[in-house]
Formats: C-alpha cells, structure tokens, sequence
C-alpha cells in the first residue's frame, strides 16, 4: 500500500458513515470518513430527536455533533468534502475530491438519501416547526392535534396510518383523484375513520409564523381555501444520493445500493439477481468485494438514525474481517 492509500474509506458523515468511522478507528483501521459538504446528512434538518437510544430528547445537529467527536476521539480523520468520482474495478479502489485522488482498500459507503420536498419557500421556513418528512420521527408531538399528509403512494399511505395513533385527525392532500398506492395500502386508509382524503388539490402555502398552523389549498378549479393544522408531513418520496456509484455497483431500479441482505430479500420475492455476485458471508457488502454500504442509501424501509447507525457498525465489522480475511491485498 503506497503513503497515501487508507485501509477504509468512509462515504459520508451522517449516521451509519459516523458509527462506522466509530468502529473503524477503534479497530485500528485508521479510517479517513468524507462527510460531504455540507455534512451531518438529514439529522441537520430536523429538530428534536426523541428515539435515538441513549438520548430522550437531543436536538439533530448536537447528535451528529456527539458522533463525530466520538469518531475523532478514536482517531478518525473527517473531510468534510464530497467525493466526486470512484473507481472500484480494482483494489486499492480510488476515490476523488476536489483536485485529489485517494485509495483505499475498502469504502463503506454511506451517502443516505433525500427525502423530496414540495419546495415551497413558506415549507422550507417551517420545516422542523411542523413541516416534517417523518412520521415515525415526529408524529408522537402530534397527539391530539390535525395534520395533512401529502402525497398518493405507499409512504403517504404508511405515514397517514402511523399518525393516526397521535392525531385526532389526518387529512390526506393528493394532487389526483387515485392514489398509486397498492390496493391494499389504499383499502386500510380509506377504512381509517381518522383519516378523511382531499381529492385533486395542490398545497399553495403553508401558513404559520413560527410554527404550522394551516394551508392554502388549490382544487382542480383553482379556487384557494384555508385548511387548519397543526402539522404537515410531505411523503412524496426519498432519492439515494448514488448517482456517484452507477454502474459501479449495483443498485436497485430506484437507486439504492444492493448489498447481500437486500439481494438476498429480493431474489425471495423475485428471480430477477444474480445472487452469485454477493457473499453472504458479509450481509453489508456490496456487488463489489471489499466495498460495503449502510444507511438510508441502503434501506427504503425502516429509515431512523438508528437503524443506519446499526447498519454502519455492521458494514464496520464486516470491512474489518474482509481486511483481516483479504490480507494480500493490503
Ligand atoms: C426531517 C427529518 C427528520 C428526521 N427525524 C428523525 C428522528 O427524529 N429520529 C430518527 O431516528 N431519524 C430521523 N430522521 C431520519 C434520519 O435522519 C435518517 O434515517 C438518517 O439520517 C440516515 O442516516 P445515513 O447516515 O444513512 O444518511 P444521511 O443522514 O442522509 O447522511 C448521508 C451523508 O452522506 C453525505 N454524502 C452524500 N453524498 C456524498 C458524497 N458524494 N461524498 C461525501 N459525502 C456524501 C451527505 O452529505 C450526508 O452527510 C429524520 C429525517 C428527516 C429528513
């Protein structure tokens, strides 16, 4: 390995990148982690988090604040920089940043994903102050109040469902006038007595000075009313932040990485991969050896700080023992 090769390179600074650089440095592996600019991925955005383990109530940044010093602590060098272009098709992988290159003999990739926003600016305003992209996350401040959920397919479907245990009433805002969500994730909600749907409408504003207090509506007529609320959760979606890995490794039809847990899940609902190209021995390992992935760039399911943090401190152990199990390499 020349100078400037690392054992383990880390991309992105945001929970599952954070536990693995954790983990890493603590095996001695003398990780270098690339948080991205600007870094500390979606936990920046939020506020209050109250169901990360071991923090009943901590504000997103002063999290990922926490994380990051531990990860220093152990001897993690942080960039907070984006890599802007890998090349995996043989080991040491390279990595670049702005005018540099790096190698590395294993990446954990760590890039997360966006949730989509309506883009309004009265939403970018509130967002934290009762616009949220979490139900699971954000719905227990709801209790007893009203919030609209915005969007048609299955997420919206889930995060109406989740909000009906905390608010006394949930309206669902779709632009159409059917949603694209399964037939059976529809069938629940529309059962719902808590939740009652508004057809072909648009969200024009949201209202509130410091926090949600209501919406302009437009209807397929483009006549604007008023609605009350107290919260605003937009489900319309998440994007992976993988362009950076296309054709690299494999990914799913939506952009998620494929690792051997999730090939393996897949190929039990369908025949469509070729589960040769994955070792099950490492379940966070990706198409390529010695490249592994974690966190929301991995997962469109459960999505929580920390289940990304787990997956991270699983892609770190399985990195450790494929250095230790691929010796040569290094
Ligand atoms: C509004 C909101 C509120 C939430 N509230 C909660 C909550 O209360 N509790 C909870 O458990 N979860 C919450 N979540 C979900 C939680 O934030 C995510 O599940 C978690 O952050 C995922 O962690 P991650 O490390 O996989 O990805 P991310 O947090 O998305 O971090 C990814 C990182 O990768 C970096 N990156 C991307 N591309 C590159 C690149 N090319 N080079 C270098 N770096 C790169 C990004 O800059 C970022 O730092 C919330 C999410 C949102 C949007």
């Amino acid at each position: 390995m020349n100078s400037q090769s690392n054992k383990v390179a880390i991309i992105g600074g945001g929970p599952a990148g954070l536990s693995a650089a954790i983990y890493t440095s603590r095996a001695d592996l003398a990780p270098v982690l690339y948080a991205g600019s600007p870094p500390g991925g979606q936990l920046m955005l939020t506020s209050e988090v109250e169901n990360y383990p071991g923090y009943p109530n901590i504000l997103g940044p002063n999290l990922i604040d926490i994380f990051r010093k531990q990860a220093e602590k152990f001897d993690t060098k942080i960039i907070d920089e984006n890599i802007s272009s890998v090349d995996f098709t043989k080991n040491p992988f390279t990595l670049n940043y702005s005018d540099k290159t790096v190698t590395a003999n294993s990446v954990i990739i760590a890039t997360g994903a966006k949730a989509l926003w309506l883009n309004l600016p009265s939403e970018q305003r509130l967002r934290g102050k009762g616009v949220s992209a979490c139900a699971t996350c954000d719905g227990f401040f709801f209790k007893d109040k009203v919030v609209a959920v915005v969007g048609g397919g299955d997420t919206a479907m889930e995060e109406a469902q989740t909000l009906t245990k905390f608010a006394k009433l949930v309206y669902i805002i779709h632009r159409r006038d059917s949603f694209r969500a399964s037939q059976i994730m529809q069938a629940r909600v529309k059962g719902n007595s808590v939740i009652k749907i508004i057809w072909n409408a648009s969200i024009e504003e949201v209202l509130g000075k410091d926090k949600v207090e209501g919406l302009k509506i437009k209807n397929q007529k483009s006549e604007i009313r008023d609605l009350t609320i107290d919260g605003l959760f937009i489900a319309i979606g998440h994007k992976p932040d993988t362009g950076l890995f296309k054709d690299k490794i494999i990914l799913d039809e939506k952009g998620y990485i494929v690792t051997s847990t999730f090939a393996a899940i897949r190929a039990a609902r369908s025949k469509e991969l070729d589960l040769d190209k994955f070792n099950f021995n490492y379940q966070t390992m990706t198409s390529i050896p010695g490249v592994f992935a974690a966190g929301d760039c991995v997962d469109h399911i459960y999505r929580q700080a920390g289940t990304a943090s787990g997956m991270g401190i699983a892609a770190a152990l399985d990195a450790e023992r494929w250095i230790m199990e691929n010796k040569s390499i290094s």
